[in-house]
């Protein structure tokens, strides 16, 4: 997203976009380009599931806003939107003449919109600046939203648990947890991200990313409750106030110990620090743990030589590794590295993915329009016939599993889990199966 002024400083009185001018000229342009053709509508999943959200109707509607009131700007003249219907009326120049908060709240910022149009339309960027205006200027966002708000900002992390209790999940494993402060000699700092500390299910995959560093000999230390949230969730729903309360610390203790080099297993983790944290000043190489495993694997410091399964799996892409990161091929080469596993593709794959419903901040937000996001792409990993479903992002991981367990299928029949977890599935279970076979044979008992 564009980067803001530091609002506890800014002289600027107004945020995010209201008035059609504070598009920028490429934002404007893309209103008086669009063809019409309807592909961007065709992928949205909010569209699909019935929320009221039509992401070519967001670009004709500003479209029409932009001609009904360009002839006041200084030399601005635009002809309407092909078609528009003449009993339109559009009084002001704001975007919310014609759109309403419910359209704009709909959006999981999952990309397909922009991924598929013709020429190169940008829809989401516009919605996420009119995120910030509703956010910043109208406090004007879901209720639920407020909860997750307030969790951030004073518990550090949007699930509102203890920051003391992020590191729990090491408690039995040898993990470094680093003061603040101090400057990082290991190689990597591992970034676990909130849902990572404090979500059950993905716990499971911190403590099974940890073993697979420690088999790979990769030497990593974690910041346990001295991470804060990233920020990802306020950013991606337009508040950007909060922010940069988490980010700026989180920015400023990075540097402060010397951090080059982070791995994290979450996405929104990954796009805030690689792409977004620059903006403050944080500059790090970041890795996906999804890139690390692939590395390790290829190059045989992780020992898969032994690992199998004999499962049946397919891989979901998380919008903000695939889409908006361009990593499609990482995870799948990691679960196609398992033995006796048969990797299978949903119809919906790749740039084309389907998201899970909880991008954009969806996660905090109630879903009580139309159907789910989650249980109609779950019953599309359900009918590959899959035994297992791969995730690589702790909001994919929770939402595919409640979509499958939501369609009555329990762990023996579709297993779903983070990449991580099945690497070590797999792994456990060849080392399991040769430890059987070194077992010494059973001696008969008198009268077997
Ligand atoms: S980003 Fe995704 S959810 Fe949002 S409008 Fe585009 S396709 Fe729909
Ligand atoms: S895909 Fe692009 S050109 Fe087609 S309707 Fe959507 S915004 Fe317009």
């Amino acid at each position: 997203m564009r980067a803001m002024p530091n609002l506890a400083e800014t002289s600027l009185e107004s945020f995010g976009v209201n008035a059609i001018e504070n598009f920028t000229w490429k934002q404007l342009l893309d209103l008086d380009s669009c063809t019409m053709c309807g592909r961007c509508t065709s992928v949205c999943p909010a569209h699909a599931t019935g929320k009221p959200l039509d992401p070519r109707e967001i670009v004709l509607k500003s479209g029409e806003v932009m001609a009904a009131t360009a002839a006041h700007a200084p030399g601005g003249r635009v002809s309407p939107p092909l078609g528009v219907d003449a009993e339109i009326t559009v009084n002001a120049n704001s975007v919310f003449e014609r759109i309403t908060a419910e359209e704009i709240w709909s959006c999981t910022s999952c990309k397909a919109c922009d991924e598929i149009c013709p020429v190169n339309i940008e829809i989401l960027d516009k919605i996420l600046d009119m995120r910030r205006y509703l956010s910043l200027m109208e406090s004007n966002f879901p209720a639920e939203l407020g909860n997750a708000y307030r969790a951030m900002e004073n518990q550090g992390n949007p699930w509102g648990m203890n920051q003391g209790d992020r590191a729990a999940w090491a408690k039995d494993l040898d993990v470094t947890v680093l003061d603040p402060g101090t400057p990082l000699t290991h190689e990597y700092l591992y970034w676990v991200g909130c849902a990572g500390s404090f979500d059950d299910k993905n716990k499971k995959v911190t403590q099974a990313m940890a073993k697979l560093l420690k088999r790979a000999g990769i030497d990593v230390a974690i910041l346990g409750p001295s991470e804060m949230c990233t920020g990802d969730s306020a950013r991606r729903s337009g508040n950007e106030y909060l922010f940069q309360m988490l980010a700026t610390p989180n920015v400023e203790m990075l540097n402060g110990m010397g951090v080059r080099k982070i791995i994290t297993q979450c996405p929104h983790c990954f796009n805030t620090l690689k792409n977004e944290y620059p903006q403050l000043g944080g500059n790090y190489e970041v890795v996906h743990h999804s890139q690390l495993l692939e590395d390790l694997i290829t190059s045989g410091r992780l020992d898969m030589s032994n690992a199998s399964l004999d499962d049946r799996i397919t891989y979901h892409d998380s919008c903000y590794l695939g889409r908006h990161n361009d990593v499609y091929l990482a995870p799948r080469k990691v679960v196609g590295s398992i033995k006796g596993i048969q990797v299978v593709e949903m119809p919906r794959n790749g740039t084309q993915g389907m998201c899970c419903g909880a991008g954009g901040a969806r996660m905090w937000m109630e879903e009580n329009v139309g159907t789910k996001v989650n249980d109609e792409r779950a019953r599309e990993a359900i009918a590959t016939g899959a035994t297992r479903v791969a995730t690589a992002c702790p909001f994919c991981y929770i939402m595919m599993d409640d979509g499958v367990k939501g369609a009555g299928k329990d762990d023996t029949q579709v297993k779903v889990g983070d990449i991580a977890l099945h690497v070590l599935d797999a792994i456990e279970n060849g080392e399991r199966a040769l430890s059987e076979l070194d077992a010494p044979l059973r001696q008969p008992v008198a009268g077997e």
